[in-house]
């Protein structure tokens, strides 16, 4: 609407001259008028305008036209909080609709100690606050994380007998999971009489901020149960991230399918989460369709898609959409920047990793983190530059930190150097790193160099620290319910299935030439002890089990917690092969795409 044409509408305004109808009635007219003209502004200077009139007309005495100059100027995109707090004061009675609004304007604009001195003001005039009072409230309480104050205002709450409100209900279980209370959003959650989808979206975005991502399907599960299908976007933006950390893939495909039925025009969040979600569970390609499909990509979407395409291996692509991204006019910042340094370690590309952290340097000025220094180390410690790796260390304008010198000891762990390994883990100890891996990673090299009693002492080490070793474990999706095989263990309901399946793997692996190798059973024991725990790695555990489950020729996609041994590696090659199936295994770097025998990772890993 142009100015002009607020001005005509104005004009509308003015009494008619020789009215016969009642004044009553006028003024109803004018009311509705009034509305209409505020819900049309959209500029203070128009808001002002319309304002002047309604002085003019003596509208601003009627408490329906002040409450609604004061609602659009404090909760409009362009409206001011300081103009609306100027007409608030004029009011001469105000009530609490529109003590609620200026509350809500205030939240709004996260200034929570006006919001509460408000609130307070509303006690001492006598004014009883209602339902609308505290979502604003505990909005405020929950961006502030200030729980103990969520608290009181729940106790004001229960003392109003406005607990069983579903507003209130819902507000309060946002606020206890913002603040991390998890108890307290369930414990508000359960005792709902009528769970409303904004109920069930706060629920589980509790859980979703928290990574408590099973509880998070499980209530999506509960919520569909109930018959409460019309899921908003919010809950499917946190069910696609539960079901990207726990490799429930199929779900995940089966939420996307709810979001085109039930939602037109999927936002960009939606859409990022939806590629980090096909990307991480191996669907690079109908990850990088969504990609290329997007109306419109943020800098998130293009950080999801470098570092998915780096954990895929295919690093040139990755460096491919940061170049797009620049000539995009995007600013990377230092999230892209791990994302590309990583796609160059996972590639050993070299030069170019080293030409991308100069120019993140002077070109684009950003200081280099720990992180960034770790990727470099990784890059030139997996191509063998030891030395150089060390030596970049060791000049590093910044402290080392863990990552760093984990970085340099998975090397020493690839290229057999024990002398700088055993500097690297010495460092790591002094920086009081409780990482299991980093203890495992060094008494494994010194089972190599079979120096026995170092092994015992690091492991004495272990024990006397406290510091507990986790067992591999291998998750793998069949039917959409996702089972959890741990190295070494046979407490799996099918396990003689399983045991079956193994040995009948055996006889056609040793058919094809595969031979086991032992060196990877870092165990003082013999042959066959080591053959048997090669076994029952947790990888092969769950291959076995998804070829019993799944049907010929369908894809198996394993989501791992360590990294894969090289025994693993080639029993798996051989096993895509043999069987034709095709075989992702993700572990918390990379993925490798297992297919005729081959994997993408080209055996550079
Ligand atoms: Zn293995
Ligand atoms: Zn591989």
């Amino acid at each position: 609407m142009t100015r002009t044409s607020v001005l005509n509408q104005i004009h509308l305004l003015l009494p008619p001259k020789d009215s016969s109808k009642s004044t009553e009635f006028n003024l109803r007219l004018r009311d509705q008028d009034c509305l209409s003209l505020l819900k049309r502004c959209k500029s203070m200077e128009e808001f002002k305008q319309v304002h002047a009139q309604m002085l003019k007309l003596g509208l601003h005495c009627d408490s329906f036209c002040s409450n609604n100059l004061v609602a659009s100027c404090a909760l409009s995109n362009w409206g001011s909080m300081d103009y609306a707090c100027s007409i608030f004061r004029q009011i001469e009675d105000p009530d609490t609709f529109v003590f609620n609004t200026m509350i809500r304007g205030h939240a709004k604009d996260a200034s929570f100690e006006e919001a509460f001195l408000l609130y307070y003001e509303m006690f001492d005039r006598g004014i009883e606050p209602d339902n609308f009072t505290y979502p604003a409230l505990l909005k405020a309480c929950a961006r502030r994380r200030a729980l103990e104050k969520g608290m009181q205002i729940h106790g004001h709450i229960f003392k109003l007998g406005l607990e069983v409100d579903v507003f209130v209900q819902n507000s309060l279980i946002s606020m206890y999971g913002k603040c991390g209370k998890i108890e307290l959003a369930c414990d508000v959650f359960e005792l709902m009489d009528q769970k409303t989808v904004a109920s069930w979206s706060a629920i589980i975005g509790a859980h979703a901020s928290l990574g408590l991502w099973c509880e998070c399907l499980m209530l999506f599960g509960e919520m569909n149960r109930e018959g409460c299908w019309r899921a908003e976007e919010s809950i499917l933006v946190s069910v696609l991230s539960a079901c990207t950390r726990l490799g429930s893939f199929d779900l995940g495909r089966c939420t996307h399918g709810s979001l085109l039925r039930n939602i037109s025009g999927i936002n960009v969040i939606v859409e990022t989460s939806l590629l980090d979600m096909y990307v991480k569970s191996g669907c690079l390609e109908k990850g990088l369709s969504i990609f290329q499909n997007m109306a419109k990509k943020n800098q998130f979407s293009y950080t999801v898609m470098i570092s998915g395409l780096a954990m895929h291996g295919r690093s040139r692509e990755a460096l491919k959409v940061f170049s797009e991204m620049l000539e995009e006019g995007m600013v990377p910042d230092d999230v892209v920047y791990v994302g590309v340094l990583s796609a160059c370690s996972h590639a050993g590309l070299v030069k170019e990793g080293l030409q991308c952290f100069d120019r993140m340097k002077y070109e684009h000025g950003i200081d280099p983190t720990s992180q960034h220094y770790g990727c470099l180390v990784d890059l030139m410690g997996q191509a063998g530059m030891l030395n150089e790796a060390s030596e970049l260390i060791n000049s590093m304008p910044i402290e080392p930190n863990d990552v760093v010198w984990r970085s340099l000891l998975s090397a020493c762990k690839v290229h057999h150097n024990l002398a700088l390994g055993e500097i690297a883990a010495k460092n790591l100890g002094q920086l009081k790193s409780q990482n299991p891996s980093d203890y495992v990673i060094l008494s494994n090299m010194y089972a190599r160099a079979q120096r026995w009693e170092d092994v015992a002492r690091i492991r004495t080490e272990m024990v006397d620290k406290g510091i507990e070793q986790k067992p591999g474990c291998s998750l793998v999706e069949v039917k959409r319910k996702v089972h959890k095989f741990v190295s070494q263990d046979m407490s799996h309901p099918q396990c003689h299935g399983i045991h079956e399946m193994i040995h009948q793997m055996e006889w056609q692996l040793k058919f094809e030439g595969y031979s086991p190798d032992t060196s990877q059973v870092l165990l003082k024991a013999d042959e066959e002890e080591k053959r048997e725990r090669l076994k029952a790695h947790s990888q092969k555990l769950a291959i076995a089990f998804a070829l019993i489950h799944t049907s010929w020729g369908s894809p198996i996609r394993i989501a791992r917690n360590l990294r894969m041994c090289s025994d693993c590696h080639t029993y798996t090659k051989y096993i895509s092969m043999i069987y034709e199936r095709e075989i992702t295994v993700r572990d918390r770097y990379r993925f490798h795409h297992f297919k005729n025998g081959t994997c993408s990772c080209s055996d550079y890993w």
